[in-house]
């Protein structure tokens, strides 16, 4: 039992985070009823008991996320979907079996043994099968699903490394489980249904166009609306940095408007050869949407720490995985 000894020795000592690999101590703190943070293939998350209104409470107060704002739970098996939701819809076993695990999250209706704080008092939950191994073997090793936001201060950009969660809370988070870089960079996609029709919440890390090959056409809801909060995660103003940041189809004109103002580019491939730029960050050379996802919240961050007057952002082709960077930006700069 060395690890136990370990875990207890940190908590009695010491209030800086840990970040580790070993799954056992990770086990005991979610046992406990503490918060975790644990990385997926989208975003790194801020993870506590489904099961526990105790721990839920902890994920909304360190995250300061409001409480109309649901939580996405995370389960180990499409088998143990029937321990948290029922009358799934035919399409949604589809979506589940064709993109699980994977960055896809289906929106249905709830157990009651799901804590209403959850659901943000809705008779829906949002679930999904993250795919980490490092996490899928954790949730496969407890007696609960991990109900986890992503592990950034509500409003901010999300974290795709363990490093960026540290960043972020500093002395009130315990444990980080550090599963590397994240793969895909983004945030899931969101599908509810309509009359068993699906319909897209929330645009993310499976494109528009992979899912409705899938299903045929899917009706699109991705806008912000703080009144109808049907997908609330969609707050116009998300995602966001520190630094002033615009979003432009037309970087050399933008530029013009910002002389003698140290400015952060943030780029699809090309570099921009006009002088008097302080930083650029090319998301893909090869122009790989793919690979400009994996890397986008990565470059947000360190252009966000160079004390910029301005970040300006380019906008990305508009199909594929370009529409969910687009859609991230656009909220980024949201006032
Ligand atoms: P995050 O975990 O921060 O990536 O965001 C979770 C998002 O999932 C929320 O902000 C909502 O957009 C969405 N969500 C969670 N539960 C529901 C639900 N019951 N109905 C609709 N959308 C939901
Ligand atoms: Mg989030």
């Amino acid at each position: 039992m060395q690890n136990g000894k370990f875990y207890k020795t940190i908590f009695y000592l010491t209030t800086n985070t840990l970040i580790i690999t070993d799954l056992d101590i990770a086990k005991k703190a979610l046992n406990a009823n503490a918060i975790i943070a644990i990385p997926t293939e989208t975003v790194y998350g801020l993870a506590g008991n489904a099961f526990s209104e105790t721990a839920i409470k902890k994920i909304f107060e360190l995250k300061k996320r409001p409480f109309y704002n649901p939580l996405i739970v995370h389960i180990k098996s499409a088998a143990y979907l029937t321990e948290v939701a029922c009358n799934f819809p035919e399409i949604a076993l589809q979506l589940a079996e064709k993109f699980w695990p994977g960055p896809l999250t289906l929106i249905l209706k709830k157990l009651p043994k799901i804590p209403d704080l959850i659901t943000a008092g809705k008779d829906t939950v949002a679930v999904r099968i993250p795919n980490h191994p490092l996490t899928l073997e954790l949730l496969s090793q407890l007696d609960f699903p991990l109900a986890a936001p992503s592990a950034n201060p509500f409003g901010s950009i999300s974290p795709t490394s363990a490093a960026h969660v540290a960043n972020y809370f500093k002395e009130n988070l315990e444990i980080i489980l550090d599963g590397g870089d994240c793969e895909k960079g983004l945030e899931s996609t969101i599908i509810g249904f309509e009359n068993n029709k699906p319909v897209l919440f929330r645009l993310g890390a499976i494109s528009l166009e992979d899912i409705e090959k899938e299903v045929g056409k899917v009706l699109v809801k991705n806008h912000g609306n703080e009144t109808d909060l049907s997908a609330p995660g969609m707050l116009s103003r998300h995602y966001s940095p520190a630094t002033n940041t615009y979003f432009t189809d037309n970087i050399a004109e933008q530029i013009k408007l910002f002389q003698n103002k140290k400015i952060g580019l943030l780029l699809f491939k090309d570099r921009v050869e006009i002088n008097g730029i302080d930083h650029q960050e090319i998301l893909s050379a090869t122009g790989n949407l793919e690979e400009a996802a994996k890397r986008l919240y990565a470059a947000l961050h360190r252009l966000d720490k160079l004390s910029l007057d301005v970040i300006i952002a380019e906008r990305f082709p508009n199909y594929g995985l370009g529409k969910t960077i687009n859609d991230r930006l656009q909220r980024a700069v949201e006032k």
